[in-house]
Protein backbone atom coordinates (compact mmCIF):
# COMPACT_ATOMS: atom_id res chain seq x y z
CA UNK A 1 0.00 0.00 0.00
CA UNK A 2 1.11 3.56 -0.62
CA UNK A 3 0.65 6.39 1.41
CA UNK A 4 0.13 9.86 0.66
CA UNK A 5 0.56 10.71 4.55
CA UNK A 6 3.67 12.67 3.84
CA UNK A 7 3.61 14.75 1.07
CA UNK A 8 7.57 17.10 0.47
CA UNK A 9 7.63 20.42 -0.81
CA UNK A 10 10.82 19.58 -1.85
CA UNK A 11 10.66 19.14 -6.00
CA UNK A 12 11.54 21.17 -9.05
CA UNK A 13 10.47 19.66 -12.61
CA UNK A 14 12.39 17.90 -14.61
CA UNK A 15 11.88 19.01 -18.17
CA UNK A 16 11.12 16.35 -21.08
CA UNK A 17 13.07 13.46 -19.18
CA UNK A 18 11.90 10.35 -18.37
CA UNK A 19 12.88 8.42 -15.23
CA UNK A 20 15.69 5.89 -16.40
CA UNK A 21 16.69 5.53 -12.75
CA UNK A 22 15.95 3.94 -9.89
CA UNK A 23 18.21 5.06 -6.86
CA UNK A 24 17.98 3.29 -3.84
CA UNK A 25 19.06 4.68 0.10
CA UNK A 26 18.92 4.14 3.82
CA UNK A 27 17.40 6.55 5.52
CA UNK A 28 20.44 6.63 7.84
CA UNK A 29 18.65 8.58 10.46
CA UNK A 30 17.56 6.69 13.90
CA UNK A 31 13.77 6.76 13.72
CA UNK A 32 11.38 6.35 10.32
CA UNK A 33 9.57 9.71 11.58
CA UNK A 34 12.98 11.71 12.25
CA UNK A 35 13.84 10.54 8.44
CA UNK A 36 10.41 11.37 7.24
CA UNK A 37 10.38 15.05 8.74
CA UNK A 38 13.40 15.85 6.84
CA UNK A 39 12.32 14.83 4.10
CA UNK A 40 9.46 16.99 4.39
CA UNK A 41 10.81 19.86 5.85
CA UNK A 42 10.97 22.59 3.51
CA UNK A 43 13.89 24.06 4.76
CA UNK A 44 16.09 20.57 4.35
CA UNK A 45 15.99 20.87 0.77
CA UNK A 46 16.23 17.05 0.31
CA UNK A 47 13.54 14.82 -0.66
CA UNK A 48 12.71 11.12 -2.44
CA UNK A 49 9.95 9.90 -4.42
CA UNK A 50 9.14 7.17 -1.82
CA UNK A 51 10.29 5.68 1.66
CA UNK A 52 9.85 2.27 2.49
CA UNK A 53 8.89 1.44 6.39
CA UNK A 54 10.69 -1.18 8.38
CA UNK A 55 7.24 -2.99 8.07
CA UNK A 56 6.96 -2.58 4.67
CA UNK A 57 4.84 0.43 4.34
CA UNK A 58 5.60 2.72 1.50
CA UNK A 59 5.21 6.89 2.06
CA UNK A 60 5.13 8.62 -1.58
CA UNK A 61 6.54 12.17 -0.80
CA UNK A 62 6.92 13.26 -4.07
CA UNK A 63 5.00 12.53 -7.64
CA UNK A 64 7.39 10.12 -10.35
CA UNK A 65 6.79 13.14 -12.76
CA UNK A 66 8.80 15.78 -10.60
CA UNK A 67 12.66 15.86 -9.78
CA UNK A 68 13.05 14.62 -6.29
CA UNK A 69 16.58 15.48 -4.48
CA UNK A 70 17.95 13.19 -3.00
CA UNK A 71 21.14 11.70 -4.77
CA UNK A 72 23.12 15.43 -4.62
CA UNK A 73 26.36 15.35 -6.32
CA UNK A 74 26.60 12.46 -8.55
CA UNK A 75 27.91 10.64 -11.87
CA UNK A 76 26.56 7.95 -13.18
CA UNK A 77 27.66 6.92 -16.92
CA UNK A 78 28.97 10.27 -18.06
CA UNK A 79 25.35 12.36 -16.11
CA UNK A 80 25.52 13.97 -13.27
CA UNK A 81 22.28 15.32 -12.57
CA UNK A 82 21.02 12.08 -11.08
CA UNK A 83 18.19 13.36 -9.52
CA UNK A 84 16.83 14.50 -13.44
CA UNK A 85 17.11 10.97 -14.33
CA UNK A 86 15.72 8.83 -11.40
CA UNK A 87 13.42 7.73 -9.28
CA UNK A 88 15.00 7.95 -5.56
CA UNK A 89 13.80 5.31 -2.80
CA UNK A 90 14.23 5.71 0.89
CA UNK A 91 14.39 2.67 2.91
CA UNK A 92 14.27 2.86 6.52
CA UNK A 93 17.45 2.26 8.52
CA UNK A 94 19.82 3.69 10.64
CA UNK A 95 22.82 3.22 8.49
CA UNK A 96 26.01 2.89 9.28
CA UNK A 97 26.01 6.03 11.74
CA UNK A 98 23.35 4.78 14.17
CA UNK A 99 23.53 1.00 14.04
CA UNK A 100 23.05 -0.32 10.68
CA UNK A 101 21.49 -3.48 10.55
CA UNK A 102 19.98 -5.96 7.98
CA UNK A 103 16.65 -4.85 6.13
CA UNK A 104 13.54 -6.29 7.02
CA UNK A 105 11.32 -9.16 4.80
CA UNK A 106 8.32 -6.82 5.26
CA UNK A 107 10.46 -4.05 3.82
CA UNK A 108 12.27 -5.78 1.09
CA UNK A 109 8.87 -7.42 -0.38
CA UNK A 110 7.53 -3.72 -0.60
CA UNK A 111 10.96 -2.46 -1.72
CA UNK A 112 10.84 -5.20 -4.68
CA UNK A 113 7.15 -4.67 -5.54
CA UNK A 114 7.91 -0.97 -5.70
CA UNK A 115 10.77 -1.32 -7.86
CA UNK A 116 8.99 -3.60 -10.22
CA UNK A 117 6.01 -1.32 -10.62
CA UNK A 118 8.53 1.74 -11.42
CA UNK A 119 10.54 -0.24 -13.99
CA UNK A 120 7.47 -1.41 -15.74
CA UNK A 121 5.82 1.90 -15.89
CA UNK A 122 8.68 3.86 -17.46
CA UNK A 123 10.59 0.96 -18.97
CA UNK A 124 13.60 1.35 -16.71
CA UNK A 125 16.24 -1.01 -17.62
CA UNK A 126 17.49 -3.88 -15.11
CA UNK A 127 21.07 -2.78 -14.84
CA UNK A 128 19.71 0.95 -13.70
CA UNK A 129 18.70 0.13 -10.37
CA UNK A 130 21.72 1.76 -8.40
CA UNK A 131 22.46 2.17 -4.79
CA UNK A 132 23.75 5.86 -3.55
CA UNK A 133 26.78 4.56 -2.95
CA UNK A 134 27.32 4.05 -7.10
CA UNK A 135 26.32 7.36 -7.88
CA UNK A 136 28.44 9.37 -5.00
CA UNK A 137 30.98 6.61 -3.77
CA UNK A 138 33.22 9.00 -2.34
CA UNK A 139 30.44 10.55 -0.05
CA UNK A 140 27.93 8.20 0.33
CA UNK A 141 27.65 4.50 1.78
CA UNK A 142 24.06 3.64 1.54
CA UNK A 143 22.08 1.20 0.77
CA UNK A 144 25.25 -0.67 1.89
CA UNK A 145 26.34 -3.75 2.49
CA UNK A 146 23.68 -5.38 3.94
CA UNK A 147 21.46 -4.59 0.80
CA UNK A 148 20.13 -7.94 -0.75
CA UNK A 149 20.99 -7.18 -4.20
CA UNK A 150 21.08 -10.50 -5.56
CA UNK A 151 18.03 -11.36 -3.79
CA UNK A 152 16.50 -8.70 -6.18
CA UNK A 153 18.64 -9.37 -9.09
CA UNK A 154 16.79 -13.19 -9.17
CA UNK A 155 13.54 -10.77 -8.88
CA UNK A 156 14.31 -9.35 -12.20
CA UNK A 157 15.05 -5.84 -10.01
CA UNK A 158 18.85 -4.77 -10.93
CA UNK A 159 21.59 -7.59 -12.14
CA UNK A 160 24.19 -9.64 -10.62
CA UNK A 161 26.92 -11.03 -12.44
CA UNK A 162 26.97 -14.79 -13.56
CA UNK A 163 30.89 -15.27 -14.22
CA UNK A 164 31.87 -18.38 -16.47
CA UNK A 165 35.25 -20.12 -15.62
CA UNK A 166 36.45 -18.38 -18.33
CA UNK A 167 36.28 -15.13 -17.21
CA UNK A 168 37.62 -16.13 -13.76
CA UNK A 169 40.83 -16.49 -16.09
CA UNK A 170 40.10 -13.23 -18.15
CA UNK A 171 39.90 -11.29 -14.83
CA UNK A 172 43.22 -11.70 -13.95
CA UNK A 173 44.47 -9.23 -16.30
CA UNK A 174 41.40 -6.87 -16.20
CA UNK A 175 42.47 -3.02 -15.69
CA UNK A 176 40.48 -2.55 -12.78
CA UNK A 177 40.51 1.62 -12.65
CA UNK A 178 39.18 1.52 -16.83
CA UNK A 179 36.54 -1.46 -15.61
CA UNK A 180 34.80 0.43 -12.89
CA UNK A 181 34.60 4.01 -15.72
CA UNK A 182 32.93 1.13 -18.22
CA UNK A 183 30.27 0.31 -15.91
CA UNK A 184 29.81 3.28 -15.16
CA UNK A 185 31.43 5.02 -12.05
CA UNK A 186 32.79 8.39 -11.86
CA UNK A 187 36.67 8.26 -13.39
CA UNK A 188 37.77 11.21 -11.28
CA UNK A 189 36.75 9.76 -8.08
CA UNK A 190 40.08 7.91 -6.10
CA UNK A 191 40.15 4.18 -7.11
CA UNK A 192 39.96 2.82 -3.53
CA UNK A 193 36.19 4.19 -3.33
CA UNK A 194 35.01 3.16 -6.48
CA UNK A 195 36.24 -0.40 -5.34
CA UNK A 196 34.55 -0.03 -2.14
CA UNK A 197 31.79 1.06 -3.48
CA UNK A 198 31.68 -1.83 -6.00
CA UNK A 199 31.76 -4.63 -3.20
CA UNK A 200 28.76 -2.83 -1.45
CA UNK A 201 27.44 -3.48 -4.64
CA UNK A 202 28.30 -6.96 -5.42
CA UNK A 203 31.14 -7.93 -3.59
CA UNK A 204 29.98 -7.93 -0.03
CA UNK A 205 32.58 -10.96 1.11
CA UNK A 206 35.00 -8.20 1.07
CA UNK A 207 33.27 -6.24 4.00
CA UNK A 208 33.08 -9.48 5.85
CA UNK A 209 36.74 -10.66 5.50
CA UNK A 210 38.31 -6.80 6.09
CA UNK A 211 39.31 -6.64 2.39
CA UNK A 212 36.75 -3.62 1.12
CA UNK A 213 38.77 -0.99 -0.93
CA UNK A 214 41.54 -3.89 -2.31
CA UNK A 215 40.29 -5.30 -6.17
CA UNK A 216 40.97 -9.03 -5.14
CA UNK A 217 40.03 -11.55 -7.36
CA UNK A 218 36.26 -12.37 -6.50
CA UNK A 219 36.05 -8.53 -7.09
CA UNK A 220 37.76 -8.77 -10.57
CA UNK A 221 35.74 -11.67 -11.75
CA UNK A 222 32.62 -9.96 -10.42
CA UNK A 223 33.05 -6.61 -12.38
CA UNK A 224 34.59 -8.70 -15.86
CA UNK A 225 31.53 -10.82 -15.77
CA UNK A 226 29.23 -8.13 -15.51
CA UNK A 227 31.07 -6.42 -18.47
CA UNK A 228 30.65 -9.27 -20.52
CA UNK A 229 27.26 -8.91 -19.71
CA UNK A 230 27.00 -12.77 -17.62
CA UNK A 231 24.00 -12.19 -15.51
CA UNK A 232 21.79 -14.35 -13.52
CA UNK A 233 18.69 -15.48 -14.69
CA UNK A 234 15.77 -13.94 -12.95
CA UNK A 235 14.14 -17.01 -11.41
ZN1 LIG B 1 21.29 8.28 0.08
Amino acid sequence: MVLDAYKSPNFDERGDVKPSLIILHYTGMETMMGAVQKLIDPDSKVSAHYTVDEDGTVYRHVDESKRAWHAGHSFWRGETDINKHSIGIEIVNPGHEWGYRPFTGHQMKSVTDLCRDIMNRHGIEDENVLGHSDVAPSRKQDPGEYFPWKDLALQGIGVWPDPSDEDAVKAAGLNIERALHDFGYDSRVKLRDKITAFQRHFVHEAFANGQAGEADQLTRVRLYALLAGHLLEPQ
